[in-house]
């Protein structure tokens, strides 16, 4: 951005920067009562649930500056709510979003980073109804709320798969996990060399996927429409075998995961192999994949089969029986929260 272009956040003040970042909103839902404005939000869900989940994303920690354009970081932290909401096999309706930010920040930055926020809203379908904003002596903090509504007693817990379930996840995986591990590399060479440009040509599949996740709005969808309630869900935000171990924990389970039906992208085990790295191992460990991890009861697949996006990756057993991944080669591996140590 040029420095022509820049417009202190002092020249507006608070109450001018909140107006002019909110000005535009056009709500989605008939369940917005009140919006922006007020002391709070107003929401009426007729008679369904709600659910609400709320996400603290913290510069240095969960986001790099130099190589995350503010579009995106305002896109993704919109969609990994929105992912949580989904996981409850809800529908989000409404989020909040409260900032914090330096005098490093300008207006046009800030217009940046809502571009993405309002993308987001506009193709999920949910409103932007309040937050707050604050200043903070070093780093842009992002604390997004999102709410949504499911029809009364159809929410899904991580705690209720039973055994014989067959496990399922939706897209493909470990894919943004290498998209990071490119940026990284290219970030130390800039740091260590600054006039190189960045080689990133030909990834942009998997730095795609780091940087604009989506959320499996379309498989909440399905399951309305073919009537299936999985009997348990989570979204994959750490990598599938940490999820796997929460299901298995908070249902009491074991269960057998195939390695050969895990889904991974072509385009992922290209850009993995270049790294010299396991793509099942990115599968397992990587994160930020924000597809969804799910059982259903066997009587279910044949529905299934109907959804080229949704893979059965195994099922569960007993909990004596632990979790476990069978390898392509045939071999039984303890799953641990590190998985990909087994594998290598
Ligand atoms: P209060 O003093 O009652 O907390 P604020 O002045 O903080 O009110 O906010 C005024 C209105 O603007 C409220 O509706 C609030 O939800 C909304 N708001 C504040 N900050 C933001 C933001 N960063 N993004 C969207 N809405 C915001
Ligand atoms: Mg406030």
């Amino acid at each position: 951005m040029s420095e022509e272009n820049r417009t202190e956040i002092s020249s507006l003040g608070e109450f001018g920067l909140i107006d002019h970042l909110t000005k535009n909103i056009e709500l989605h839902n008939a369940s917005t009562i009140l919006g922006v404005g007020d002391d709070a939000a107003v929401i009426d869900h007729f008679g369904k649930q709600t659910v609400i989940t709320t996400d603290l994303l913290i510069e240095g920690v969960h986001f790099d500056l130099t190589y995350t354009p503010l579009k995106h970081l305002g896109y993704k932290s919109v969609i990994v709510n929105l992912s949580d909401v989904y996981a409850m096999n809800a529908t989000p309706t409404q989020i909040t979003l409260s900032l914090a930010f330096s005098n490093r920040f300008s207006v046009e930055a800030l217009d940046e980073f809502y571009e993405g926020v309002y993308a987001a809203c506009e193709k999920y379908d949910v409103d932007l109804i309040g937050g707050d904003t604050t200043s903070s002596q070093k780093g842009f903090i992002i604390s997004v709320t999102a709410i949504g509504e499911v029809s009364p007693d159809n929410f899904v817990k991580r705690s209720t798969a039973k055994k014989g379930d067959l496990l399922c996840v939706s897209g493909d995986l470990g894919a943004a996990y290498v998209g990071l591990l490119f940026l990284e590399r290219e970030k130390k060479i800039f740091m260590e060399h600054p006039g190189v440009q960045p080689d990133l040509e030909g990834e942009s599949f998997v730095i795609g996927k780091l940087l604009k996740p989506e959320a499996r709005k379309d498989i909440v969808e399905f399951f309305a429409k073919e009537e299936v309630v999985p009997t348990s869900m989570i979204d994959i935000s750490d990598g599938l075998s940490s999820e796997i171990l929460h299901l298995c924990k908070d249902s009491n389970l074991g269960c057998v995961l195939y390695e050969e039906k895990i889904p991974v992208h072509e385009e992922m085990k290209k850009a993995a192999y270049k790294f010299e790295i396991d793509p099942t191992a990115c599968a397992l460990s990587g994160g930020e994949d924000y597809e969804l991890l799910f059982t259903i009861p066997q009587a279910d697949y044949d529905k299934l089969v109907l959804n080229e996006k949704i893979s059965v990756v195994g099922y569960m057993t007993e909990p004596e029986e632990g979790a476990h991944i069978i390898t392509k080669g045939g071999s039984k591996h303890a799953i641990t929260a590190q998985g990909w140590n087994h594998l290598k």
